[in-house]
């Protein structure tokens, strides 16, 4: 369980990342689940509670995922269920329970870049930004693409509107672990976007054209996208194991959109 010398219920955001950046010890606090499996010695935890960050919204353009927003409200949330096909909703219904959901933040996860991630693969098939504080908008694939995690507050995920279908898949060794391997697909004017995450390294991203569909078969196609993507063994699977699965359900989400 980690400790905190001092809470500060942040009056803006501005004050959080100026308290922020003060003090390597100092940090924003999510939900606070993730924190309280370890043991950090927090000096300063900074709480955007009352910030009016939990919402999901949408105009004609984009949907808009507040920092504070609870995987309960995505997994429940009328905009999300219709979607893209409702994988955004449907990446977070897998994980763990109902109390824990209610709980966990949607800017915790993303900010923190976590490979075991579900909510990041369905983000990653789709077009989506996130805004930092400091760091202003930015893609998530190139957010992710640096290894480290900024000291920043993630303010905004922000999905475009672009009609995209899509489609998720996750392999588990037991419903309320981890998944050992995620995928997420998407098509949109004949691109298809391949996203596995819980390799178990963070998710990374493929991309077809359609064109290619027409000079080689689709089980060709596959082993090219696997063989460019590193998997590696921990605890819950092999390398190798996740390869083989890796193959199975990029098939299997293809197929389900070719058929749509
Ligand atoms: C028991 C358990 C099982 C889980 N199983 C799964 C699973 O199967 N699949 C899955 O995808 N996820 C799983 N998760 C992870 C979960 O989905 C969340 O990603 C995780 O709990 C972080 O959310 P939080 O609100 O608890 O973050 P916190 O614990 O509050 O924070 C985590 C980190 O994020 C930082 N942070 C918080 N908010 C912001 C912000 N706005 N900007 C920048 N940094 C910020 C904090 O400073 C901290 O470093 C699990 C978590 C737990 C506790």
């Amino acid at each position: 369980m980690f400790t905190i010398k001092q809470h500060l219920m942040a009056k803006s955001v501005e004050e959080g990342y100026e308290t922020l950046v003060k003090n390597r010890n100092n940090i924003i606090l999510g939900g606070s689940a993730f924190l309280k499996l370890g043991n950090k010695n927090i000096n300063i935890g900074i709480d955007l509670s009352n910030l009016e960050l939990d919402y999901i919204r949408e105009d004609e353009n984009n949907i808009e995922i507040g920092p504070m927003t609870t995987f309960r409200s995505i997994e429940t949330n009328e905009i999300l269920k219709d979607d893209f096909d409702g994988i955004v909703a449907r990446s977070v219904e897998e994980i763990v329970g109902i109390q824990l959901r209610s709980v966990i933040t949607a800017g915790a996860t993303v900010a923190s870049k976590y490979g075991f991630s579900d909510f990041i693969t369905a983000l990653l098939c789709l077009d989506t930004h996130i805004e930092l504080f400091k760091g202003g908008v930015v893609s998530l694939e190139s957010y992710l693409a640096e290894e480290k995690v900024p000291k920043d507050i993630l303010v905004k995920i922000i999905i475009k509107k672009d009609g995209k279908s899509a489609t998720f898949k996750t392999m588990r060794n037991s419903k309320s672990d981890y998944a050992i391997l995620n995928c997420a697909v998407s098509n949109l004017d004949d691109e298809y976007r391949v996203v596995v995450g819980a390799r178990p390294g963070r998710a990374v991203v493929a991309r077809i054209e359609n064109e290619q569909f027409k000079i080689e078969n689709l089980e060709e196609i596959i082993k090219k996208i696997v063989d460019e993507m590193k998997f590696g063994t921990n605890m819950r699977a092999s390398g190798e194991y996740r390869k083989m699965i890796a193959k199975v359900l990029i098939r299997r989400s293809i197929e389900e959109l070719k058929n749509k």
